[in-house]
């Protein structure tokens, strides 16, 4: 490297200092960058102009693909007609309609909506709605809320004091009080188990341990993703979760699905819900509500807790919670044309006919080096790396970097890798996806 290069660099380097970046090693990232300057369909391009496959939906996100237009095009248009509008005590009529629409796509019962901004916000909003309707049932001394080990629900202090990742909670004292968590369904022992496993469902049972141990009658809710994703794609054990539903019921524990990754086709359903057949009281969406173009979360709620906490409750405020951006126009406007491209496009239907050959070509990993378990189930795949000694993560972050730059987006949680490609993906391309990841498998120590 000349010098003037090596100036230069050093200057660019600098100009990235302000930008404190989430969940990223910002010495490593700032040291040796890796950007991303626009995006259509399957492909993101870099700066320099080079392609990269997107094999994770952005951030498990981008279910349509990048850049489609009639989403690009409602946001122009909200965006020229009505840029802000506060939804306290006032409304804009097409956050109703976008909430009469989601409600459609959604398990019968769930017939309210909850406008937030993101996962996090939709999960503490969830948890919030939770406490205040066992309030509002005159189960005041319901707060204790239950997650799962190695559950990810964003990061405000609610989602991270039910999660169950200790890198996410070590940092931040003691979170939430009275929260307690019930056990994982990973077993290591059913390593290259293909869809749902066909045993562990009585791990649901776990939660009875807690009832005995707190008393139902501490115990708001409970909540689980129906597939945990970030913490490395675990798909739940055949009758799991209809067990957890059955706990709930019997004493009368909310239950919550966090769906901010499984919504929106990622399994082959609207839905985990819809596709497991078993309804939760809320459910936490957000990601591909508006395919990742504009901010949004939602909680959708059970019409019992809506009728419970808003048409039981004196004249006024039923619930003193809400966000300046809930049911941001722009926001709703790349929701509602979301909800377009999916249905014109099929891509629920779509991820569920790609789902058996995802699966199998997924699962030729296999015997690859370094290969420990392969999990998957519709169009997400979580593939376990023996770790370095004494390095956990390294080799799956060296993986990611080798990938991106030989043109190919994976994402790395600790040695899992996890495919989620955009449910546009061909198949010859979940074959460029598989065959590359082989490669650099091979190729990294
Ligand atoms: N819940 C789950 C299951 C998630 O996977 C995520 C993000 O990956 C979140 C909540 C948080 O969403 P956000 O990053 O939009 O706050």
């Amino acid at each position: 490297m000349t010098a003037a290069t090596a100036t230069l660099r050093a200057l660019r380097n600098d100009s990235l200092a302000a930008f404190w970046m989430p969940f990223t090693d910002n010495r490593g990232f700032k040291a040796a960058p890796r950007m991303l300057a626009a995006a259509e369909g399957m492909h993101y391009t870099t700066p320099d102009g080079r392609q990269v496959l997107d094999g994770t939906a952005g951030l498990w996100c981008v279910n349509a693909g990048h850049g489609r237009r009639p989403i690009v095009e409602a946001i122009q248009a909200a965006a020229a007609t009505l840029d802000f509008a506060p939804t306290f005590q006032l409304g804009h009529p097409s956050a109703f309609d976008f909430a009469n629409q989601l409600t459609a796509l959604l398990p019968p019962g769930l017939d309210h909506v909850f406008f937030a901004n993101s996962g996090s916000e939709a999960v503490d909003t969830a948890l919030k709605i939770a406490l205040a309707y066992q309030k509002a049932i005159g189960q005041a001394g319901r707060t204790r809320l239950i997650g799962r080990e190695r559950g990810y629900h964003g990061v405000g202090f609610g989602g991270v004091s039910v999660g169950g990742i200790v890198g996410n909670r070590r940092a931040f004292g003691p979170l939430l009080p009275g929260v307690d968590h019930i056990r994982h369904t990973h077993d290591p022992a059913r390593a290259f188990t293909r869809g749902q496993p066909e045993t562990g469902a009585e791990l649901a049972e776990d939660l009875e341990r807690l009832v005995s141990l707190h008393g139902a009658d501490t115990i708001a809710a409970l909540i689980v993703e129906p597939l945990a994703g970030s913490t490395g794609v675990l798909p739940p054990p055949k009758g799991y979760l209809e067990r957890l539903r059955a706990i709930c019921d019997r004493h009368g524990i909310l239950l919550i699905f966090d769906e901010v990754i499984t919504g929106f086709g990622r399994l082959g359903a609207a839905t985990a819900a819809e596709l497991f057949g078993v309804t939760p009281d809320l459910m936490t969406l957000a990601k591909g509500v508006t395919n990742g173009a504009a901010p949004m979360g939602v909680v959708a709620a059970h019409r019992h807790l809506y009728e419970g906490i808003v048409e039981a409750a004196p004249a006024g405020i039923e619930l003193f919670h809400g966000y300046t951006y809930s049911g941001h126009p722009l926001a709703v406007a790349a929701g509602q044309a979301t909800l377009g491209v999916y249905a014109e496009d099929g891509l629920f239907e779509r991820a569920a006919d790609l789902a058996p050959f995802f699966e199998n070509t997924v699962h030729s990993l296999r015997g690859v080096p370094h290969v420990t378990d392969i999990r998957n189930l519709g169009l997400v795949a979580g593939v376990e790396l023996e770790s370095r000694p004494g390095a956990p993560g390294r080799r799956a972050l060296e993986v990611f970097h080798t990938c991106f730059d030989e043109g190919l987006l994976i994402r790395v949680t600790g040695d899992i890798v996890a495919l989620s490609p955009p449910l546009i993906v061909s198949p010859e391309q979940i074959e460029e996806m598989v065959s590359k990841l082989a490669d650099v498998l091979r190729r990294t120590p």
